[in-house]
């Protein structure tokens, strides 16, 4: 790519691809291989040493994954990037390059529902604790932190209730504290927000929902902000201390601003094991390359839905951020002035059984788990995604008993109105 600082559309089509050298073909090629052949035994010893990048083995590296991180690194503005298998194995290896057992992290109450599974439960199998924090209050995160916090975690924009978090605000707390901010950024994805542009020290993504955005695979990514310090506390020692495995090699000294994403691959991704198969990574890539014009449609259409469903006398609220009136607006027109994204919930006035009896009434939607989709998606959250947590949890992470969530698809806006309207008539 020729062009001086490109810009966001253009990345997401060229960042980290070139024809193939050996065959010319223009889209990357999917490297379908286990395996890599060494020039020689000291070009394997160099690679196996980490004097010298390249590929040895599809669980450590592979040549389409590649591509699929340089090209996510590029759209957050990030010093590099890990892909693997799903966005909790990215979570599980961000925490793992970070925590030690007995160690915590403060983290937003109001995550996706899977996200709270895993720190609350899976976690705690690795001695890893979680302290919940609320995310509209940014001194709530500072007043759990102690001698043993690792770092902060919340998401942009959050899954279900669809409310912008001040990104800058919360990043003051942890970087006052000494600590990183590591910020899922699936729900926004690039195109609409940038958290390391707002102070953020890590991303991470679901590829599974708006990057890869078909819902046809699953992936997911840790980028590295690089600015963080991993040396100055002497808390982080996978990155700051000699690492046995590789005879003594101190990843921050030698990999500065990218030892974070290095000690996720070679440390966490070597050893723990959810690489992103290529043929996945393929198909990520591909849909990353639409990007812009499916975030653009999906959230014009979300903002006429929403502002269709505000009007209807069987509909009790709309969370909404993109709403003039919506208490999250001056949140989202400060960090995602393209839009507020596809995703949203809502209330019937007829509580539980309304919103069971209007997913079921839809013909267009698709009642499924999943967001980020082509297709228009629906799902009531306190039934699935929200069903493990207590009544209590379920509604502080917006997915109480009467909410309906919507992932507004990129199909004609009339016809996705056309199909609510439908099934509301018929409550
Ligand atoms: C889906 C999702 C995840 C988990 O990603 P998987 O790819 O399903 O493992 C994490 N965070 C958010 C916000 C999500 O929507």
């Amino acid at each position: 790519m020729a062009t001086q600082n490109p810009g966001f559309s253009t990345l997401a089509v060229h960042a980290g691809a070139a024809p193939d050298p050996t065959t010319g073909a223009r889209a990357t090629p999917i490297y379908q291989t286990t395996s890599f052949v060494f020039n020689d035994a000291d070009h394997a010893a160099a690679l196996f040493g980490l004097q010298q990048f390249g590929n040895i083995y599809t669980r450590i590296m592979n040549p389409t994954q590649a591509v699929l991180e340089e090209r996510v690194a590029a759209l957050e503005g990030g010093t590099a990037a890990l892909a693997v298998a799903s966005g909790h194995a990215a979570q599980m290896l961000a925490f793992h390059t970070i925590m030690t057992p007995g160690r915590n992290f403060v983290a937003a109450r109001g995550l996706y529902g899977g996200s709270i599974n895993q720190f609350g439960h899976a976690f705690q199998n690795f001695g890893w604790q979680v302290r919940w924090a609320d995310a509209a209050d940014p001194a709530g995160f500072d007043a759990q932190i102690d001698d043993n916090t690792q770092a902060i975690f919340i998401e942009s924009l959050a899954n279900p209730g669809g409310t912008f978090v001040d990104i800058q605000a919360v990043a003051d707390v942890a970087h006052r504290r000494g600590l990183p901010l590591i910020v899922d950024n699936t729900m926004a994805s690039p195109y609409l927000v940038r958290p390391l542009e707002h102070g953020a020290d890590i991303v991470i993504h679901s590829l599974t929902k708006f990057l890869g955005g078909h819902g046809n695979s699953m992936g997911g990514v840790l980028v590295d902000g690089g600015t963080f310090d991993w040396s100055a506390s002497g808390r982080y020692p996978m990155l700051s201390e000699p690492r046995p495995e590789y005879a003594g090699l101190v990843l921050h000294q030698t990999f500065g601003n990218f030892a974070f994403a290095i000690a996720a691959r070679v440390l966490g991704l070597r050893d723990l094991g959810p690489a992103i198969s290529p043929f996945n990574a393929f198909m990520i890539l591909t849909g990353i390359e639409t990007l812009p014009l499916r975030m653009q449609k999906h959230s014009d259409n979300a903002a006429a839905v929403a502002r269709w469903l505000k009007g209807h006398d069987k509909i009790a609220w709309v969370n909404y951020a993109g709403l003039e009136e919506d208490p999250n607006h001056a949140l989202q027109q400060q960090y995602s002035p393209n839009g507020a994204g596809s995703v949203f919930t809502i209330g019937l006035k007829g509580g539980y059984e309304a919103g069971k009896g209007f997913v079921e009434g839809l013909k267009l939607f698709s009642h499924l788990a999943n967001i980020g989709d082509t297709r228009s998606l629906v799902i009531h959250p306190a039934s699935t995604t929200h069903r493990q947590l207590t009544s209590d949890q379920q509604v502080s992470a917006g997915a109480g008993p009467d909410v309906v969530r919507l992932s507004v698809g990129i199909e004609d806006v009339a016809d996705i109105i056309a199909d609510l309207q439908q099934s509301l008539e018929r409550i």
